[in-house]
């Protein structure tokens, strides 16, 4: 049994005092996380420190949006894995779609991204899905396996074991257009299929693939009971309390 990662993108929202607000109700609404569930918020860069007291002595893990892929140095507006393990993350998000198509990020460079996470011992969750177009045109499996193969380039078994993948559908984020559980399932597999030829198929086994895209608390469960979805990525309703603890307490124990 894989664990279930729920893990909560607050993107470009909440400042200081909303950060701290929004995670009292939470520590309110889920006193207690699930045995088989692991859950992570991922607020914007300036409240991780108080995301970080806020948890503190909670179950619930902290997480970034994103990181640079250097060490340190004179590139302005950005912000070092070290810096984030300093204030308490253990996870960043890398190569969401919003980074990809605003910021431009390739598979090469989430590639050196995750790369860097790992030396430093955070847990990389790599984005990975297809655009509306790309679905259309019949090529969601290819699109995929190639985001994967690509970012995934040159990392081992071992730190293999230590990444967590993230499936979004692009048409799905943000657009309340939700993937059927059956379609998350169907490149879900192919994710772990692709794991499997690249790596073996105990460790494709042991991979965490979580599904993001429009989950809320009334299709979490009937998405989240699928073989192959170990999780969510939450956006828009992680922004509430009540909306990211349903979705938690969707996890069928
Ligand atoms: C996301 O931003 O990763 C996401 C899945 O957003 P939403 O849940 O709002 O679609």
């Amino acid at each position: 049994m894989r664990t279930m990662i729920i893990a909560g993108n607050w993107k470009m929202y909440k400042d200081l005092q909303e950060t701290t607000d929004l995670l009292t109700q939470l520590k309110a609404a889920v006193p207690r996380l699930p045995a088989n569930v692991v859950s992570i918020v991922c607020p914007p860069y300036t409240s991780l420190h108080a995301a970080a007291a806020a948890l503190s002595g909670s179950a619930f893990k902290l997480g970034a949006q994103n990181m640079s892929q250097h060490d340190e140095g004179a590139y302005t507006g950005e912000i070092s894995g070290k810096m984030l393990k300093a204030v308490g993350c253990e996870y960043v998000i890398l190569g969401h779609s919003e980074r990809r198509q605003y910021f431009g990020e390739t598979n090469e460079l989430i590639n050196q991204k995750a790369k860097k996470a790992l030396a430093l011992g955070l847990t990389p969750i790599v984005c990975v899905g297809e655009s509306l177009q790309e679905r259309e045109a019949g090529i969601t499996g290819q699109i995929v396996t190639t985001q994967v193969k690509g970012t995934l380039s040159g990392i081992g078994p071992q730190e293999m074991t230590r990444i967590v993948i993230a499936y979004e559908p692009v048409w799905a984020i943000g657009t309340g257009r939700v993937a059927t559980p059956e379609q998350a399932q169907e490149v879900h597999q192919i994710i772990r299929k692709q794991i499997a030829q690249l790596y073996d198929w105990a460790l494709a086994e042991r991979i965490t693939i979580q599904y993001g895209g429009s989950v809320k608390p009334d299709n979490a469960a009937d998405i989240l009971t699928q073989n192959d979805v170990d999780g969510a990525l939450v956006g828009g309703a992680c922004l509430k309390a009540d909306s990211f603890s349903a979705i938690i307490k969707a996890v069928k124990p």
